[in-house]
């Protein structure tokens, strides 16, 4: 008995120390976002996404950050923190700012494909976030078609009606959305059809066993014959092998990213056709 009394106890007091720590690591990455905001210390990379010739079609900016004490930390563990706290929506607008003064640069070098931003919830829904977009265009004179807009479908599910409303506004001035992570939320059908949406991205999750899961290939398959059929444009991320990207090719699917092309590089080393 008090052996698991003792047990019971060091459990909890294991829980807290852990609980503490993620507690301390978060304040410690809140307030390094808010001094890499200030010192300009985040960087873009950019990973090309291809077309079934291999052709360069598009790039996705994704943000990196290396953290003074840190180190190099990962997007997926900062970016739900300024989500949290709302330093996002700046980030998100330096992302912005950055991503499209580089495809300015890039298109008066001859490049023919889109720049893809990754837009999250609370960017997507503040109030200033439409005119922000449209400001960044006009300060770098880019065509709004140019450019496509990744949102998840968790986020149009936080808000359809409001979701759908602002994706119009930016749709008329012609900017392309697509639906990141594709497969993972709730994809629910009777939605879908309402979005104003070009593109469908799969999950890399699914990509990753299409080749040994046979549920995953046929959920790929699925998803590949739903967007040609619903006349959406697809592409496939997280494509590594070379079985992969032939089981997607013989599925139908239009576009790829992944390693198997190349990981995100500084926009130095992007191949621009
Ligand atoms: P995501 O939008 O789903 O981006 C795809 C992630 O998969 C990226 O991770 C990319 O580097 C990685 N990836 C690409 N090809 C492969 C592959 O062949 N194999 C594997 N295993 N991974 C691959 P990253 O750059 O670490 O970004 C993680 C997530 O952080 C992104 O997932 C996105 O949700 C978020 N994120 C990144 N940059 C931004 C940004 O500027 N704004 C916002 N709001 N979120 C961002
Ligand atoms: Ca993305
Ligand atoms: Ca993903």
């Amino acid at each position: 008995m008090y052996k698991a009394k003792e047990s019971g106890r060091n459990q909890i007091h294991f829980y807290h120390n852990s609980m503490q720590r993620d507690a301390d690591q978060r304040l410690q990455i809140e307030s390094g976002l808010r001094m890499a905001l200030n010192n300009d210390d985040f960087q873009l990379n950019y990973q090309p996404q291809v077309n079934a010739t291999g052709k360069v079609i598009g790039a996705e900016a994704l943000i990196r950050w290396t953290h003074p004490e840190l180190g190099a930390i990962s997007p997926d563990k900062f970016i739900p923190v300024a989500e949290e706290c709302g330093l996002i929506v700046p980030i998100g607008d330096w992302v912005l700012s950055t991503g499209l003064k580089q495809l300015k640069e890039w298109k008066q070098q001859g490049y023919t494909g889109h720049m893809a931003i990754n837009i999250s919830p609370r960017q997507f829904f503040h109030a200033d976030f439409t005119q922000n977009v449209l400001m960044h265009i006009n300060k770098h004179g880019i065509k709004p078609e140019w450019v496509m807009l990744e949102i998840t479908e968790g986020l149009v599910l936080d808000n359809v009606d409001k979701a759908i409303e602002i994706m119009n506004t930016l749709k008329s001035h012609g900017f392309k959305f697509s639906i990141d992570d594709f497969g993972t939320g709730y994809s629910s059908l009777s939605y879908l059809k309402r979005l104003p949406i070009d593109e469908l991205k799969i999950d890399k999750s699914f990509v990753e066993d299409i080749t040994t899961d046979p549920d995953d290939a046929i959920i790929v398959a699925t998803i590949i014959a739903m967007a040609v059929n619903l006349g959406l444009s697809v592409i496939a991320e997280g494509v590594e092998q070379e079985s992969e990207l032939n089981f997607l090719k013989e599925k139908g699917c239009h576009n790829y990213q992944g390693y198997y092309f190349s990981k995100p590089v500084p926009a130095e080393n992007f191949p621009l056709n």
